[in-house]
């Protein structure tokens, strides 16, 4: 563990059982990820072996309950592991936090029958899974979603299509939030659809410009057929339980925008301390010294904020969603310019692929944009602050 992660951490005093949890994670991190990353990014490859690898470590269920092979731990302790794997790749990282929030929804708000039908498999990494929210017609107003379920005989009949959804083709599993009636929000329910249901296909994979380890395409219904004891809680409960997921996976989101931007300021003070120029080493400039200095300053109080709010939402603190915004918009910012200017700081060297700056530049790109733009955090933040 380097000196600043060390330094940061203390604030919260960390227990023994976290120290362990993070140097777990790094280390996986550093063997599997880290030197694969770049090969992942340019060949577009999903590396669902290393994903799957992550299972017996207890990666695939890391809040989730341990009577289903959960691991049973904190929100905080999720942000630590996923802040480690994103040093290594934060595409791979921000995959198991899918999977994660996809999971915790299921523990949630399935019943013990649900539970024990999906989670095992879910927490051991035999199957993947991906979260279905978005359409083409509706990203930040989710409640205008379209996707139909209509329920004949013992089943429920979805129509419609998802957009953006990553891990599509790949996941076994879909939760999938449907219109079951025209009342708004409270028309919406959440459905676990496996990947083998009739009906279901997916699109082409997007080109795009980041997170190119995982792929990302429309979920179709077609007269999809999902047997009804698929409907997670009761209908019309689907849009609380789609945000109740979202809240935590912003933190994990988050957790990742950190992760890759520590890397992007470990590779900058390195390359800095070596590239000349005009006679000196390049961090010998002040310009630069002053630059280094506020990237670990904001990165840092990124950090910090980001920890807190993973405890608040550990203590259900009423006002945990409200932090979870916070740190999302936040962090997510932060974690991008950061990693920005360590590209700047490695001049035309960052553009290149293998210097693994532009990558990182890519990869949190989206964090600002996806589990809510960072304009949606600010509308929850002032709502939050002034009421609707
Ligand atoms: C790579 C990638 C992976 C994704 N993975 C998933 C996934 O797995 N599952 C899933 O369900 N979705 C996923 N998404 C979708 C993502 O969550 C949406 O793209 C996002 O919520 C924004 O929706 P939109 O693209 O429709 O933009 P729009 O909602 O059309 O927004 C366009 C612009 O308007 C702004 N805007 C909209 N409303 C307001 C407002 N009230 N006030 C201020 N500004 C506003 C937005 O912030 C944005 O800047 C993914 C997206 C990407 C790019």
């Amino acid at each position: 563990m380097d000196a600043a992660v060390d330094a940061s951490t203390s604030q919260f005093e960390l227990n023994e059982d976290q120290r362990a949890i993070q140097e777990m994670a790094e280390a996986f991190a550093a063997d599997r990820v880290a030197p694969n990353a770049l090969d992942w990014d340019r060949n577009k490859h999903f590396p669902a072996d290393v994903i799957r690898e992550t299972g017996p470590l207890g990666l695939g269920g890391i809040y989730i309950s341990d009577d289903v092979g959960g691991s049973a731990l904190g929100r905080l302790d999720a942000v630590l592991i996923f802040e480690a794997l994103s040093r290594a790749d934060p595409a791979f990282s921000s995959f198991i936090s899918i999977h994660n929030m996809v999971a915790s929804m299921i523990d949630r708000f399935g019943s013990n029958e649900q539970r024990r039908r999906f989670l095992p498999k879910l927490t051991s990494m035999e199957w993947l899974a991906s979260y279905c929210l978005t359409e083409p017609g509706s990203g930040s107003d989710a409640a205008a979603l379209k996707t139909r379920a209509v329920k004949g005989g013992g089943d429920y009949v979805l129509n419609g299509v998802k957009q953006f959804i990553s891990g599509a083709g790949d996941s076994d599993i879909y939760i999938v939030m449907a219109r079951t009636s025209a009342d708004g929000p409270k028309g919406i329910s959440t459905f676990v659809v496996p990947k083998d249901a009739p009906g279901l296909s997916f699109g082409a994979n997007e080109h795009k410009m980041g997170w190119h380890m995982q792929s990302t395409r429309q979920v179709i219904f077609e007269d999809c057929k999902v047997p009804a004891q698929n409907l997670l809680s009761v209908e019309g409960a689907g849009f609380g339980i789609a945000m109740a997921g979202l809240d935590g996976g912003r933190l994990n989101i988050a957790a990742c925008s950190l992760g890759g931007a520590q890397s992007a300021l470990d590779k900058a003070l390195a390359y800095t301390a070596e590239r000349k120029a005009f006679g000196s080493k390049i961090n010998q400039f002040q310009a630069l010294q002053f630059k280094l200095a506020d990237m670990e300053t904001e990165l840092q109080a990124a950090r910090i904020f980001l920890y807190a709010a993973a405890s608040k939402l550990d203590r259900n603190a009423p006002d945990a969603s409200k932090w979870s915004a916070m740190a999302k918009r936040f962090v997510t910012d932060i974690g991008f310019n950061v990693a920005n200017d360590a590209l700047q700081l490695h001049g035309g060297y960052g553009y290149l692929h293998d210097y693994g700056i532009e990558k990182l530049v890519r990869d949190l790109r989206v964090h600002q944009i996806l589990e809510g733009t960072n304009e949606i955090m600010r509308v929850i933040i002032a709502r939050a602050l002034i009421g609707r």
